[in-house]
């Protein structure tokens, strides 16, 4: 019926390695009909994972994997796994079981039996996550609906199961700065949402800070929408339309009432305040040419030091 390949972005995680190597085994003995290709991408882990990783493929010739040279971070852990899978279908999975295998059969039936051309995942309950995390993680997807016209869904996890088609179409989208929950959005197709609850990890801990999720917010922002510098655009405007009518109210009134000196302090406040909009708005016209400076660049987005794909030894 076909080949699957699941893609494992792994950094650090030796303690939940085990765990869902176990897992995913039992889940493709319940799918016999398939064949199965495990692509475990170390992203530079510093710990045991890539021991554990080139174990498991001497007891198991469906794993294979990807060493990166250093921590290229998920995003590019994915784009690697997508360039490298040969699957007719192939899905991104977490390796700490966040994204239950035991949902696969079901998202399987959805492309096979419904016609779907991916199947995508979210989490309806953010529960076992700091409050105040899921409060910004709220307020971001609900600026991003406005923002951009590219669909972001609220939840929406990088646990989906794509056709070989899909997989092409995603791999032409070749940028530097990936934010991946826009470009399954971007490239289209006829896409199934499936809810499910928010399991915690099994073992180990989360690799993001919210530092790190804050700025990863902005990538998404500046590579899905040009809003933010339309913005900065009619502030500029309104200001100076603003300036317009303080030109013509000042001069009327010195015309009437003669020209007492006042109105220092009022003058330093406009004078910081424009000049802190200024710097705001540079700010972010430097943000769009700081993501264009990277993207000219053509860096490639991962090194690949070792794998054990045929074909693909010495790139
Ligand atoms: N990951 C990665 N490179 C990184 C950070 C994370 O490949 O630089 C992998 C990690 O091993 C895991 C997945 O991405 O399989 C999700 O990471 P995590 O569980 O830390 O994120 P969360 O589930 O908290 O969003
Ligand atoms: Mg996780």
């Amino acid at each position: 019926m076909g080949k699957i390949s699941v893609i494992v972005p792994c950094y650090n995680e030796q303690e939940a390695l085990p765990h869902f190597y176990q897992e995913i085994s039992s889940i493709s003995k319940q799918m016999l009909e398939y064949d199965f290709e495990i692509i475990f991408v170390n992203d530079g882990s510093e710990d045991q994972t890539f021991e554990m990783i080139t174990d498991l493929s001497v007891q198991d010739e469906r794993v294979k994997y990807i060493s990166f040279s250093r921590n290229f971070g998920k995003e590019a852990a994915i784009y690697a796994g997508l360039f490298y899978s040969s699957g007719d279908y192939v899905v991104i999975m977490d390796a700490d079981l966040q994204d239950p295998p035991a949902l696969l059969p079901e998202m399987m039936r959805a492309i096979q039996e419904e016609g779907y051309d991916s199947v995508a995942t979210r989490r309806v309950l953010r529960k076992g996550e700091p409050l105040i995390r899921s409060f910004f993680a709220r307020c971001f997807y609900k600026l991003m609906h406005n923002i951009s016209r590219t669909e972001i869904a609220d939840g929406a996890r990088d646990y989906r199961l794509m056709t070989r088609k899909f997989v092409d179409s995603l791999l032409k989208l070749s940028e530097y700065n990936r934010f991946s929950k826009g470009l399954y959005g971007w490239i289209g197709y006829k896409t199934k949402w499936l809810e499910f609850e928010n399991v915690e990890r099994v073992a180990g801990e989360t690799k993001w800070s919210f530092w790190g999720l804050f700025l990863y917010s902005i990538e998404g922002i500046v590579a899905f929408s040009t809003a933010p510098l339309a913005i900065s655009a009619f502030t500029g405007m309104f200001f100076c339309l603003l300036a317009f009518i303080f030109i013509i109210i000042i001069i009327a009134r010195t015309l009437m009432f003669g020209d007492p000196v006042a109105g220092w302090p009022s003058m330093v406040c406009i004078i910081l305040f424009v000049s802190g909009i200024q710097l705001f708005c540079m700010g972010i016209l430097g943000e769009y040419l700081a993501k264009t400076y990277l993207e000219t660049k053509h860096r490639p987005l991962f090194i690949c030091q070792e794998t054990n794909i045929q074909g693909h030894n010495n790139e």
